[in-house]
């Protein structure tokens, strides 16, 4: 029940979100996808635009809702891009992909649900953190699991290259359950197919996008247990302190004045 009060919220903020100025799929490089033109295209910091790497199959945080992109993170993106005075255009990518367009230049910065690691901090910079993300267990309703320590003999579905995956693929020493049991799918959607069809028994995701999908999915639920509690932030590349100091600079501010809390409960209901 509670999945589907989100889904209706969702909806209701997308509403309101479609008369307001956000990002849009139009505006934005919609040709990300084919690895053409957009990608080619050096990004500097006094270009007019501000360039967001996403992978917008991550609701609430970002998805594709017709022509535009939406979510807690485009909101975000856009807040920063008005402080800079800057456009805000959207590179859809791959979550894998989205690190190298920042070490590249061809983004400036991402929002994208991403976890700070340590591992990541080695290639890119992040600003504070802005939510909290826990990766949480999504089974069939039938199914037998009831927490990770029954996944141990499972096949698990994850995420290309997010955190769920490589914790999952972690040794069983260090909490994971050894890369034999991880099968990684380009996005949430592709892995909560594969459960669906029973290519494997779990998938290990980020706690809102799995309610959407959940509520999406009839059939499947998520476990009580939490996987693991992490937080996310925007990376920018390494070293380009003038954005960061602006990102953490509107982060400040959108924290301080409310807007913040008041766009993460546009999408995402109170428990
Ligand atoms: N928070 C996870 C990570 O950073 C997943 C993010 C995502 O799939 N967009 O790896």
């Amino acid at each position: 029940m509670k999945a589907k009060k989100i889904v209706a919220l969702v909806a209701a903020a997308a509403m309101v979100l479609s008369m307001a100025a956000c990002g849009s799929a139009d505006s934005s490089s919609s040709d990300a996808k084919d690895g053409s033109a957009a990608a080619e295209t050096t990004k500097s910091s006094d270009s007019d635009t501000l360039v967001m790497a996403t992978n917008a199959t991550f609701p609430p945080y970002e998805y594709v809702d017709g022509e535009d992109y939406k979510g807690i993170d485009i909101e975000i993106a856009q807040a920063i891009a008005d402080a800079m005075g800057k456009k805000l255009e959207v590179d859809d990518i791959d979550f894998d992909s989205i690190i190298p367009a920042i070490t590249t230049g061809k983004a400036d910065m991402s929002l994208a649900g991403m976890t700070v690691t340590d591992e990541r901090k080695q290639n890119v910079d992040f600003s504070d953190t802005y939510a909290t993300g826990v990766q949480v267990i999504i089974v069939p309703e039938d199914s037998d699991i009831t927490g990770p320590d029954d996944l141990a003999d499972k096949m698990i579905g994850v995420q290309q290259g997010t955190t769920g995956h490589i914790y999952c693929s972690d040794t069983p020493e260090n909490g994971g359950f050894g890369e034999d049991h991880v099968t990684a799918y380009p996005n949430g959607a592709s892995a909560i197919q594969a459960l669906q069809t029973g290519k494997v028994d779990a998938v290990v995701i980020d706690n809102e996008p799995a309610k959407a999908f959940v509520a999406e999915n009839p059939g499947l639920k998520i476990l009580d247990t939490e996987y693991v509690t992490e937080d996310y932030a925007i990376a920018v590349k390494k070293g380009n302190t003038e954005l960061l100091d602006q990102i953490n600079e509107t982060l400040a501010k959108l924290k301080a004045d409310g807007t913040l809390q008041s766009i993460i409960d546009k999408y995402i209901k109170a428990e």
